[in-house]
């Protein structure tokens, strides 16, 4: 490793892949520094999935007290209330109390914090403020920020970044967007009472997700009263007062108190100075990288969000392991991007890893289909209508599982088990073979028999 510079690796942004590859990196014993101008753990442990799921928490948490009458609980409703700021005021400590474990954690991995803006001087040195530091190796890992689209009024919506820090819950909100941030934030919002409008434009919302969780997933959502609309966009937005007047593509005007644009995330580069040093950028905007998170400048590597693969904390993760272990280790190692799982947070929740149905079928599989619907046994008692799916994708001619999808409590942490087996390359046949644990909902999985389709 080199000598005469300040370190052997600079990474800028100190999220989840900026720092693991900050610790693994130390690890192996290389000096390195990682340059934070916001908070330490990125949008992951800011603002994004941890925040969001102590919100979907909250927000389920109305729906349990109710759920518990049928249980025998005596559930008086004039006594229950919500209060929206101790939720956001804990949440906060929480997230205070995992910025200083990263802090901790970076510390005892001999990882130098700066903390500040960086710029690229050079292929070597970044900047920070009134100060130079030099690399051999520098990583940009600065992760994504929310986008929202150029309507008159656009300084009127608030993002998901704002979304954590709301000081008070409006009666109604307008959700815009119809990926992973809109749904779980309609869910959250809904199931603390507000009254909420989510507007997509294209026909179904949850596009690259299985047609039937996606046309499940909306049913489920109007049954808690999320009022859905598609193939609407919003046209302008007017601030009145308090409220807000969206004019929306179809002629019609909501008022309602907050709009949230949930509308994708862009890379964040600004002001790095990245396209100076040669450093391409892609039509999206995202850094341009090779298989091994390689830029065309040698010394520049970068991953995460920024590089526009899956924007999931776990790839991030395991980004920064393989591109630790090719600077400071054997210099072996791949990413794998089959079979990535994935939940999204609505309520119930979206699990799902491998191909959808459709997928499948473009690419050429004959396919045998098994779903199930039902009711989990929890609403039996509660008296909540609410249905859960499961779904499995089968080849027709290896027997070979290509994709597991379900729509319901706990789908996340099911799915996590289910990838496992996609990922081992598991058969139909080793699913039925495999004992069901009774009674769960994840026992479905290896109980359907009979193809549908
Ligand atoms: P997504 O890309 O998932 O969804 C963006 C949504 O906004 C789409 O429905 C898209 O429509 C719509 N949209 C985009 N541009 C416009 C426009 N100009 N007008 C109207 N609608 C528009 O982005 P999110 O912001 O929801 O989330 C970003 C990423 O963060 C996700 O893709 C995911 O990787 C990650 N994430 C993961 C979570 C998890 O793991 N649980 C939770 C939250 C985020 P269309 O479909 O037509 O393009």
């Amino acid at each position: 490793m080199s000598d005469n510079q300040d370190f052997d690796l600079i990474i800028v942004g100190a999220g989840s892949g900026g720092v693991r590859l900050a610790r693994m990196s130390a690890a192996k014993g290389a000096r390195v520094a990682v340059v934070e101008s916001r908070y330490l753990g990125g949008t992951c442990v800011n603002v994004g999935c941890v925040p969001k799921k102590l919100f979907v928490y909250g927000s389920h948490a109305g729906e349990d007290i109710e759920d518990a009458a049928g249980y025998g609980w005596n559930v008086p409703g004039d006594q229950i209330s919500f209060d929206w700021t101790r939720l956001v005021a804990n949440k906060n400590a929480e997230i205070e109390r995992l910025n200083g474990i990263y802090g901790r954690m970076l510390a005892n991995a001999g990882v130098t914090v700066i903390e500040g803006t960086a710029s690229l001087a050079d292929a070597h040195t970044v900047v920070v403020g009134e100060r130079s530091y030099t690399a051999k190796h520098i990583t940009i890992a600065t992760g994504s920020w929310p986008v929202v689209p150029d309507v008159p009024g656009k300084e009127c919506v608030l993002t998901s970044n704002e979304m954590f820090y709301l000081p008070q819950l409006p009666r109604q909100a307008v959700v815009w967007g119809g990926g992973y941030i809109a749904v779980e934030f309609a869910g959250i919002l809904a199931g603390l009472g507000v009254e909420t409008t989510l507007l997509y434009r294209g026909d179904l919302f949850l596009r690259g997700f299985d047609d039937d969780v996606r046309e499940f997933t909306a049913t489920e959502m109007r049954k808690k009263g999320v009022d859905l609309r598609f193939g609407v966009n919003i046209e302008s937005i007017e601030s009145e007062d308090t409220h807000y007047n969206v004019d929306l593509t179809d002629g019609s005007r909501l008022h309602t108190g907050l709009v949230m644009a949930a509308t994708g995330r862009r890379a964040l580069v600004d002001g790095l100075g990245l396209e100076g040093l040669g450093v391409q950028l892609s039509a999206s905007g995202h850094v341009v990288v090779d298989d091994h998170f390689q830029t065309v400048v040698p010394s520049i590597t970068a991953l995460g969000d920024v590089i526009g693969t899956p924007q999931l904390t776990p790839v991030a993760l395991a980004q920064g392991m393989v591109l630790s272990r090719r600077l400071f280790g054997d210099g072996q190692g791949e990413m794998d991007y089959a079979c990535i799982p994935t939940a999204v947070f609505c309520q119930p929740n979206i699990g799902t890893v491998g191909l959808t149905e459709a997928e499948a079928r473009e690419a050429g599989h004959k396919l045998r289909i098994y779903r199930s619907e039902f009711k989990p046994m929890k609403h039996t008692l509660s008296g909540r209508d609410e249905r859960s799916l499961m779904k499995l994708v089968v080849d027709a001619d290896t027997d070979r599982v290509l994709g597991a999808h379900m729509v319901g409590p706990d789908a996340g942490e099911i799915t996590q088990g289910i990838a496992v087996a996609l990922k081992a390359g598991a058969t139909k046949a080793q699913f039925d073979s495999t004992i069901g644990i009774h009674p769960t909902s994840a026992e479905e999985f290896v109980t359907m028999r009979e193809p549908v389709a």
